[in-house]
């Protein structure tokens, strides 16, 4: 699964020379100009980590993580804020209002991936592994098997990329229409009822095994992937 990067910043000619260069080593990007814009952006699809500029035109990069940070369906999103050189009250605010990490511009692009590789290991440290284990359940992502207590599982497409997906990001809540995004899709039209259908395929196929716990809904939010009651 590709890491996807969401830039928030308003100055072109920076956004896209970050564009290209987390492009260059296959990075997922979208941009969004202001805050305004990534809040929309961010109701349609899940970022793995956002890109924050702190001067932002229409409210300041600060105020947009505090709300990431205050969304039940958001906070979990690490975000890296762009500061100004030398502006250390910037840097303490940013980190008071739940930023992971700064950068400092000007930075160079291999500065800026080496952190952002950084963060995503520290935040979702399963992504980049081939072999996921959870309780007995094992994911082999090279192979695209699936070993429950040691047996084979066979699992539909669908099902196994929503159970790589959960694996790759338990302890989470997530909307039906995150899991549309992130598991189908963001250019396929599905509707959220699939999800469900989807996850009661994945739960039967679990239960012979006692798995079928770990996938939990989560009332009047969505899903979660947990091996926590
Ligand atoms: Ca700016």
């Amino acid at each position: 699964m590709v890491a996807r990067i969401l830039i928030v910043e308003d100055e072109l000619a920076i956004s896209e020379m970050i564009e290209i260069a987390l492009t260059n080593v296959n990075f997922e990007v979208i941009k969004a100009g202001d805050a305004e814009e990534a809040m929309r952006l961010l109701g349609e699809m899940l970022p793995d980590l956002i890109l924050l500029d702190w001067m932002l035109p229409g409210g300041s990069g600060i105020e947009f993580a505090r709300r990431i940070k205050n969304r039940e369906l958001t906070q979990h999103i690490p975000v890296i804020m762009l500061t100004a050189k030398g502006e250390e009250a910037d840097k303490i605010h940013g980190l008071d209002a739940g930023a992971d990490d700064y950068i400092t511009k000007p930075f160079s692009p291999r500065e800026l991936i080496a952190r952002i590789r950084a963060v995503l290991r520290r935040t979702a440290p399963h992504t980049e592994s081939e072999m996921i284990e959870v309780d007995n359940l094992v994911i082999d992502t090279a192979s695209h098997r699936i070993m429950v207590n040691d047996q084979s599982l066979e699992l539909g497409p669908t099902e196994y990329r929503l159970l790589h997906f959960f694996m790759t990001h338990p302890e989470r809540v997530y909307s039906r229409s995150q899991l549309l995004d992130r598991v189908w899709g963001s250019n396929v039209y599905v509707e959220e009822r699939t999800v469900d259908v989807h996850i009661r395929r994945l739960r039967k196929a679990l239960t012979p095994y006692g798995h079928d716990r770990f996938v939990q809904t989560v009332r009047s939010a969505g899903y979660r992937f947990s091996t926590k009651v």
